[in-house]
Formats: structure tokens, C-alpha cells, sequence
């Protein structure tokens, strides 16, 4: 009978120990990472579509574009074609009457 002398294992487990991200760190990750794209897609949006609510057609400007919100029409703030197809911007009174409609989906103050 052959000894098991000679065995090792295939892999140090070593990997995990390099891993040791913390839940925190990973969630600020995560959040730095969203507020980019955010941020990203609102001013894409604002430029795209105009500095006005599509719904109730009031207009803004650079010092209250901050009260327009970027509402997505399918409700999935994951799908943000450039063209901004899926983008309405949506004055805060008109997002939350769209949201309260029983609409899934985001809400973006831009802040
Ligand atoms: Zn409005
Ligand atoms: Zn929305």
C-alpha cells in the first residue's frame, strides 16, 4: 500500500487571507461607484432633454437645476442608454407624484 506521504494540497489557501475587504469598505465602494454613474447620467440628461419638467413644463436654470430629477421610465436606473431614451427630467413635485403612482423605480435628488 502507498503511503499518502507525498500529498499536498493543489493550492496554499492563501487567497482568501489577500481578500479581506471589509463589508464597510465594500459598500463604500459600491456607493462611490453609484454616485458616479449618477452623476454621470443626470448631466447627460439635463443636456440631452433641456433644463425643463416634462411633466408640468417648469423651467429651470443653472441656480435650481439641482430640483430637476432624473426619472427613469422604465423604472430601472441600470438602463441608461446615452442617447437618454429612458431618461425624463422630472421636476421633484412631478417625480414624487410619478413615484407614488405605484411606479417601481429610483429616486434621484441629484444632490
Ligand atoms: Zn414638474
Ligand atoms: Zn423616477
Amino acid at each position: 500500500m502507498p503511503q499518502n506521504r507525498s500529498f499536498k494540497p493543489k493550492r496554499p489557501l492563501m487567497k482568501k487571507a489577500n481578500n479581506t475587504k471589509s463589508v464597510e469598505e465594500i459598500i463604500r465602494e459600491l456607493k462611490a461607484a453609484g454616485q458616479n454613474t449618477n452623476i454621470n447620467y443626470r448631466q447627460q440628461s439635463l443636456q440631452i432633454h433641456g433644463l425643463i419638467c416634462a411633466k408640468c413644463g417648469r423651467e429651470f436654470d443653472e441656480k435650481n437645476k439641482n430640483l430637476l430629477t432624473v426619472h427613469h421610465k422604465d423604472g430601472n436606473h441600470d438602463n441608461n442608454p446615452l442617447d437618454g431614451s429612458n431618461w425624463e427630467n422630472l421636476c421633484a413635485y412631478c417625480h414624487d407624484d410619478e413615484h407614488t403612482r405605484g411606479l417601481l423605480g429610483d429616486y434621484i435628488t441629484g444632490k
